[in-house]
C-alpha cells in the first residue's frame, strides 16, 4: 500500500491535459494501486491521475466503497437529464459548491488489464466520471460552481438544510 501526494489546487500540473495510456505497464498498474490507496485513506469517491502527479488518461472511482472502477482513456459517449448538488475534491480539501451535472453518462474506457468496456451511470456514479474525466482535461469543478455556493463543507451542508426547512 502506498499513499501518494494529493496536489492541490494552484499546482499547476492540474490545469494541464493528460496524454493517453498506450499500454500498460507495471509502473502504471503500481499507480493505479496507489491511487486507489491513496483516494480510500482520504475518504474520496473519485481520484485522477494528474491529482498524484501524473499526467496520464487514468482515473479511479468508488462511489459506494464496494465498486472499484478503473477508467483508462474514457471518453463520455452520451448524456442526458442533468442534476444539481454539491461536489468537492481531493485537490480542494474541505470545500463544498453547487455544480449542476448530467444525470446519466454512457462512457466507454480501458480496464487495468486494457480491455475496452462501456458503463452507464446515474446520480453520483455519472457526477463522479465528469468530475474525473474533466480533470484530465485540465479542468477543476470550482470553475463550474454556481456563483456563491463555494465554501467549507461544514457551511455548506448547514446551509443546505437551513433551505430545506
Ligand atoms: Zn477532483
Amino acid at each position: 500500500m502506498a499513499i501518494r501526494n494529493i496536489r492541490t489546487m494552484g499546482d499547476p500540473i492540474l490545469k494541464k491535459t493528460c496524454k493517453e495510456v498506450k499500454e500498460m505497464t507495471p509502473r502504471l498498474r503500481q499507480l493505479v494501486e496507489d491511487m486507489f490507496d491513496t483516494m480510500y485513506e482520504a475518504n474520496g469517491v473519485g481520484l485522477a491521475a494528474p491529482q498524484v502527479g501524473i499526467l496520464k488518461r487514468i482515473v479511479v472511482i468508488d462511489t459506494t466503497g464496494e465498486d472499484p472502477l478503473v477508467m483508462v482513456n474514457p471518453r463520455i459517449l452520451e448524456t442526458d437529464g442533468q442534476q444539481t448538488g454539491g461536489e468537492g475534491c481531493l485537490s480542494v480539501p474541505g470545500k463544498t459548491g453547487t455544480v449542476t451535472r448530467p444525470n446519466y453518462v454512457r462512457a466507454a474506457a480501458y480496464d487495468a488489464n486494457m480491455q475496452p468496456y462501456e458503463i452507464e451511470a446515474t446520480e453520483l456514479l455519472a457526477r463522479a466520471i465528469c468530475h474525473e474525466l474533466d480533470h484530465l482535461e485540465g479542468k477543476l469543478y470550482v470553475d463550474m460552481v454556481e456563483y456563491g455556493t463555494l465554501m467549507d463543507t461544514d457551511a455548506y451542508y448547514a446551509d443546505q438544510e437551513e433551505e430545506e426547512q
